[in-house]
């Protein structure tokens, strides 16, 4: 007997018949013996909804009445998923997150998971039953409900497996697992067997859009092991996992692009101690996440200041910016039609050359480089986003990442 956790995402349990066939689901593998306790999403497209309902009725709705809002969506979920339960002979119980004692901090909209308190789905489990968790959502030490930011209840999936020591942790989406490429974009891409937290990380906060980073995060920060898999068939999918001495064979796992970044540009920024500090707390104070940074040489006392932030929060950063560039008397300028391509691997550790291959074939098919930024497992480009694809594309075949 093992205990199971599993997360159904929003296309998973997409509609009634969706639904369905996850209770079949379920059902077979507790037939088998096994405990489980399932996190699901709200439906695909509800939270859209929902978000896009509210920005009809005010332009800045309240943070605290979005979570209210929001949560609702996941809450339909686990009744029907229960029901679907209860209809093939199941023993189920819906939980919201707070009755699934999941707390956070008091960061509306993008709250972090403080503590879990599990004695209530554990007294659950003990009687037989299948757990039903609301994923993204969570109470506060005043018992205000939060939720976990978009895409939170892979969050919600991975705290729980760490929180009731599950044997497995399996996040069901739909499709079969981590590829090494966007598999719609690259058509050579390959479903990835094994790969480790920091390359998903990377990943995940590259573009691929396959899981929440920060759930990721925490997976890694706990060692929380999980599968990602697909929900509409039954083969296997990519295992996450700590990072072991075999992976580094491999120099680069995944190529992953990113179109829904910005880049700002700061030019004749005052060139002395300061500034720089000043543009980037006007930014966190707005609570925008930045990345590649690039400030070039300074001339005549004044230098640009290039930097790239999710498209979305392009007018935010503006509006967060406009006093700073004032006092200082320089100039904000703004590009959004570029892309953001990644190529990572733990392999780059302890291998060289990456960077040549990488510039040497976006040359060749003719991608000029904008920016460039590295980790340790990860270098980044901007590069047009016309010729992002074709970029791709020609990159997955220099590294040796299509199909046999
Ligand atoms: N329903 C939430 C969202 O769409 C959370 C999730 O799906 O994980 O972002
Ligand atoms: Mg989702």
């Amino acid at each position: 007997m093992a205990l199971i956790v599993q997360k159904y995402g929003g296309t998973s349990v997409g509609d009634v018949e969706r639904i369905k066939k996850v209770a079949e689901r379920i059902k077979s593998i507790r037939d088998d013996g096994n405990q489980l306790v399932v996190i699901v999403s709200a439906r695909s497209g509800v939270t859209n909804e929902l978000i896009a309902r509210a920005k009809a009725i005010s332009a800045d709705p309240s943070e605290r009445e979005m979570d209210q809002l929001l949560s609702i969506g996941e809450q339909e979920t686990i009744a029907f998923t229960a029901m679907a339960l209860h209809a093939v002979g199941v023993p189920a119980i819906s939980y919201t997150g707070a009755q699934a004692g999941i707390v956070t901090d008091k960061a509306y909209t993008k709250a972090r998971i403080q503590s879990i308190d599990a004695a209530a789905m554990k007294a659950d489990l003990a009687k037989g039953n299948v757990i039903i968790v609301a994923g993204f959502q969570g109470i506060d030490s005043d018992g205000q409900t939060t939720t976990l930011g978009r895409g939170g209840s892979d969050l919600s999936a991975i705290a729980i497996a760490g929180a009731i020591k599950a044997d497995k942790c399996e996040i069901y989406t739909d499709v079969d697992g981590v590829y090494t490429a966007d598999p719609r974009v690259v058509k050579n891409a390959r479903k990835i067997d094994e790969i480790s937290y920091d390359e998903m990380l990377e990943l995940a906060s590259s573009g691929s859009k396959v899981m929440q980073s920060r759930s990721v995060e925490f997976a890694k920060k706990y060692d929380i092991q999980f599968e990602v898999r697909s929900s509409f068939n039954h083969n296997p999918g990519t295992l996450v996992k700590e990072e072991a001495a075999s992976m580094e064979k491999v120099v680069v796992r995944g190529v992953a692009v990113d179109k829904n970044q910005a880049k700002l540009i700061i030019h004749n920024l005052t060139d002395k101690p300061g500034t720089a500090a000043k543009v980037f707390r006007a930014l966190a104070d707005a609570n925008i996440v930045v990345d590649m940074i690039v400030q070039n040489v300074g001339h005549n006392g004044v230098a640009n200041l290039t930097f790239t932030v999710p498209s979305i929060e392009v007018n935010k950063a503006k509006q967060a910016l406009a006093p700073v560039i004032n006092e200082v008397g320089a100039k904000l300028s703004a590009q959004e039609e570029f892309a953001k391509l990644s190529v990572v691997g733990v392999g780059m550790k302890t291998h060289s050359g990456v960077a040549a291959t990488l510039f040497k074939t976006l040359a060749d098919v003719g991608v000029n480089i904008d920016l460039i930024s590295t980790s340790e497992i990860r270098i980044t480009v901007a590069i047009d986003q016309a010729k992002a694809d074709d970029a791709a594309r020609a990159i997955h075949t220099a590294f040796g990442l299509d199909k046999a």
